[in-house]
């Protein structure tokens, strides 16, 4: 690994006549980041001891963060620190002063404590605001049960410092214990070990052994219950939820297994899924030993799982090898998607994994597209200084990198390159990795002993798709399109063609719709198959974007849509309806909704909408 900086090489000089503390220059090792102004270089965080109230009537979380710091002779320790009140600190138990930064809209402010070349631990009483960006404090209303508030947190890519002062970049890797006290009526659960059921007083106490990156400190709390897939796999959710959630992943070991046997041990021992409130972010966040998901993935037919084998593949590609910043976020991704597309290949064949690969490869076609006229956002490594990090969590980093991966893959043979996946997992497991270690790593231990020549500086550096990209074809795609034109042309439809579609055909079906399709063949597909009233949220959410782009306004497909955006936080499915109504000059009736739905969605969701239709709060 090849992470040397200026600075590491005044420490390693600083220390070469001191015996002692030799063993301490080899954790000095990070790089530059422009996400964190914290300085692991000098003196950096490896354990957290939380001790934590979740306030809900106030709608605060209050408590002190210990931390183990190593100490390179500093007198001073840099952490992260945004939107949280800071009463005092301690070195060894003793008061000691700090002070905050100039506030970054971004980052926030860095947060200076003065410690001695001696010290081991720092503790920080310290409470969050209104303000803080990772929490998301939902009323019963909110809920599936509506009978209890609840709590989720939102950690990646530079929230986690919203909730715990921390220094808060992927580099940071820390162990932590936490003990919180929540109301005796709800559970708490972690990113940790983690308790199966209530307890009398409230008061949960967490480990997670395993050294992890800061984004991936998580916390939820709710009236929620807990149910075994496996002795390692499970669920938790609130009540109404939980036996749906249970029978929609009841496939869960088997992913484990299909993992297992293509990349190595799972080395988190327990891997269960929570399901949260609708207003979740994201699909699926892969908090380490829980993963955190959106009940939007609950279709009754187990047919969007593939965002499970997504968040268990990142139990290697993000949680085990970590992206060293924001700029290589693609690591993190793009071996993620082609992770879960083989977990998906080995359980449900090839058919169904090439569905899912072409349907990001079309979102790649358009996220490429929208950046025109910013190419750098199209290549896989970014430079996301003075930019939020989210900015670069698209297609590009998931779809471009997968396509590269599959590309390389069939290059090298299959056979080559799994054995050089299992083993780059093995060998850079719990650490960071820049996207210049990586291909080095790849060029040491796949391309130079194969003599095989790749593009992947061109790949990695450039803009674009390169032309030796993968291929990849559905037979069944190609069939949905089919059947789309005998419709289109003859006005008949033969429900008896789809009856056994997955959702990638239906999601195809709908995408291919032509400019010109009318209404009278929007009614009479809607009349067929029922498409406005779906429970299954990826076709409703093709289906909603489809009627907004044609004017459609049958069936009540306008209220069901307005329903929609205001149940649902999901980013993904809500941007994209959004961006439908912009594209087609309708903000203002974007607008409408959106003033309804926004107190509804998480800061990471509302974020990307104000500034998508220009919202002012
Ligand atoms: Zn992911």
């Amino acid at each position: 690994m090849k992470k040397q900086t200026f600075l590491y090489a005044l420490i390693v000089l600083a220390f070469n006549c001191d015996n002692d503390k030799k063993e301490d220059i080899t954790t000095s090792n990070y790089v530059e980041e422009a996400h964190s102004f914290a300085q692991p270089n000098i003196s950096v965080i490896k354990h957290l001891d939380l001790n934590i109230d979740v306030n809900f009537d106030e709608k605060i979380i209050e408590g002190i963060a210990t931390y183990t710091i190593e100490n390179n002779d500093a007198s001073e320790i840099v952490l992260d620190s945004k939107f949280i009140d800071i009463d005092r600190v301690e070195a060894d138990g003793k008061d000691t002063p700090f002070s905050l930064g100039n506030f970054d809209e971004q980052l926030g402010q860095a947060l200076k404590i003065n410690i001695e070349n001696d010290t081991k631990t720092i503790s920080i009483y310290y409470k969050t605001t209104n303000k803080t960006e990772a929490l998301q404090w939902l009323n019963a209303q909110q809920t599936a049960d509506k009978t209890h508030p609840f709590l989720f947190t939102q950690g990646q890519a530079i929230l986690t410092r919203t909730w715990i002062p921390i220094q808060d970049s992927p580099q940071i890797r820390i162990t932590y214990n936490a003990t919180v006290k929540v109301p005796s009526e709800l559970m708490a659960v972690m990113s940790a070990e983690n308790p199966k059921t209530k307890t009398n007083d409230g008061v949960y106490h967490f480990k997670m052994r395993q050294p992890i990156s800061p984004y991936l400190i998580a916390l939820a709390v709710g009236d929620i219950d807990y149910k075994a897939v496996s002795d390692r796999t499970g669920v938790y959710a609130e009540k109404s939820l939980i036996d749906k959630a249970h029978a929609e992943f009841s496939d869960m070991e088997k992913m484990v297994v299909a993992a297992e046997n293509l990349y190595g041990n799972y080395d988190w021992d327990q891997f269960d899924v929570i399901v949260l409130p609708p207003s979740f972010p994201f699909g699926g966040m892969e908090n380490p030993r829980l993963t955190f998901a959106t009940p939007t993935v609950i279709a009754g037919d187990k047919s969007l799982t593939s965002l499970i084998a997504h968040e268990l593949a990142h139990s290697w590609s993000g949680n085990l090898v970590t992206n060293a910043t924001w700029n290589d976020f693609w690591l993190n991704e793009g071996f993620t998607v082609y992770f879960e597309i083989r977990i998906m290949e080995a359980l449900y064949g090839k058919d169904r994994a090439n569905m899912i690969a072409l349907i990001g490869r079309q979102d790649l076609e358009e996220e490429v597209e929208g950046f025109k006229d910013e190419p750098n956002m199209t290549k896989l490594k970014l430079d996301l200084t003075n930019k939020n990090p989210d900015d670069g969590m698209n297609s590009i980093a998931y779809d471009k990198g997968y396509l590269f991966l599959r590309t390389l893959e069939e290059k090298v043979g299959r056979e080559k390159f799994d054995a050089f996946l299992k083993s780059y997992f093995k060998t850079n497991a719990f650490s960071t990795v820049t996207t210049e270690d990586f291909i080095d790593y790849l060029n040491t231990n796949l391309l130079q002993p194969n003599a095989i020549s790749f593009n992947v500086d061109e790949w990695i550096y450039q803009p674009g798709i390169p032309k030796n990209q993968a291929i990849i074809v559905s037979d069944k795609f190609e069939n949905a399109e089919r059947i789309l034109h005998v419709f289109l042309d003859t006005k008949a439809v033969d429900v008896s063609q789809t009856k056994d579609w997955t959702t990638q055909e239906w999601v195809h079906f709908i995408r291919n719709f032509p400019e010109t399709i009318t209404n009278d063949d929007m009614k009479r597909i809607d009349d067929a198959f029922n498409l406005t009233h779906s429970t299954n949220s990826h076709i409703a959410m093709v289906w909603f974007e489809q009627a907004i782009n044609h004017d459609y306004h049958g069936n009540s497909v306008d209220q069901n849509i307005e329903a929609f955006l205001i149940r649902v936080g999901r980013r993904w499915y809500v941007s994209t309806l959004y961006k439908a109504y912009k594209r087609n000059n309708k903000v203002d009736e974007a607008l409408a909704i959106y003033k309804k739905a926004r107190a509804n969605y998480h800061s990471v969701t509302a974020n990307t909408i104000d500034e998508m239709l220009d919202y002012k709060k």
